[in-house]
């Protein structure tokens, strides 16, 4: 891990190293904890965070959820991430890790009594699914497990919970020999990836499911809107695993996944095992906006 300088706790710069906590601190003995997988680009004008609102209210809207009382505002909390950048001198691209967690003082379940700690981390990080993923695509298998369901779990929320059902598909598919995992719902439909939302295109329409059981995924939304900007027809309906396996393209977003193409699905070659012109269009599409480049979504960064 590429070690930054400092980590934002509570108010303070703390050395990265010395940026510690409890062993009984309540979140990682019960699981309720909430997060946010933020990027921020090196642009041409320097580094600048996408969509730092967006991710900062699906921040507090997972605290909302999971009953823990956030002890800073949105606005706090944005400019607690803008002074940790500034402090850490990045030179690349970097990934944030804002952490809402209950913390040391009491044990059981009473969510209530416990504390609650926020922390701030970042740190130069490249592609999430590797850099020949982005370009040339991954293998994916469908797991399985299904997908948190409804009934049980509440995925609107980023909480870390929510993440124990993401590692062990993840698990199951590199295990397998693939690169990340396919859930589906307990009806047997697509639901997300580990980490990521699925899009698939057929006979020139992008389709993706609704966000039923998959997080209202921020990178989702950017590519939705730039697939209807080019004029690409658009489908949010739910997605079978033979249709899956018969789409002309498929690919996988997220804030760490961006868009990465699916060469695969559990030995069915998707279109002709490449990137697929829509999906390169798309991806394209994207890291102009990240990186600055389009001067119609500046408004979506936040200047270091
Ligand atoms: N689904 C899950 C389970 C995720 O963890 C993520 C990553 N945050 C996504 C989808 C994609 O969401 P976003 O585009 O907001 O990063």
């Amino acid at each position: 891990m590429d070690k930054a300088k400092y980590i934002w706790m509570d108010g303070k710069l703390v050395a990265w190293d010395d940026a510690k906590i409890h062993i009984l601190t309540h979140t990682l003995h019960y699981g309720n904890g909430v997060f946010e997988g933020t990027r921020a680009y090196m642009t041409d004008n320097g580094l600048a965070i996408f969509k730092l609102r967006e991710h900062t209210k699906r921040l507090l809207n997972s605290a909302k959820i999971t009953r823990i009382k956030a002890t800073y505002s949105l606005e706090e909390l944005e400019a607690a991430h803008i002074e940790l950048l500034k402090s850490n001198n990045f030179t690349s691209n970097v990934y944030i890790r804002p952490l809402i967690y209950l913390g040391y003082g009491v044990m059981g379940l009473n969510l209530a009594q416990a504390p609650v700690n926020t922390a701030i981390a970042a740190w130069q990080w490249g592609s999430y699914l590797g850099d020949d993923g982005i370009e040339n695509g991954i293998r994916v298998k469908i797991s399985s497990f299904a997908r948190n369901p409804v009934s049980a779990n509440m995925g609107k929320a980023k909480a870390a919970a929510n993440y124990l059902n993401s590692q062990m598909a993840k698990y199951e598919a590199l295990e397998a020999g693939y690169e990340e995992a396919l859930l589906l719902d307990e009806d047997g439909f697509i639901a997300e990836g580990s980490g990521e939302c699925f899009f698939i295109v057929r006979d020139g329409k992008l389709i993706s499911p609704p966000n039923d059981t998959s997080l209202e995924s921020i990178t989702q939304a950017t590519v939705l809107e730039l697939a209807r900007e080019a004029g690409i027809p658009i489908e949010r309906r739910r997605i079978t695993r033979d249709e899956a396996y018969i789409s002309d393209e498929a690919f996988f977003t997220g804030t760490a996944a961006e868009v990465t193409p699916i060469k695969d699905i559990d030995n069915y070659i998707i279109g002709d095992g490449k990137c697929g012109p829509i999906t390169k269009q798309l991806q394209e599409a994207y890291f102009d906006v990240v990186y600055g480049r389009n001067p119609k979504y500046k408004h979506l960064l936040t200047f270091i």
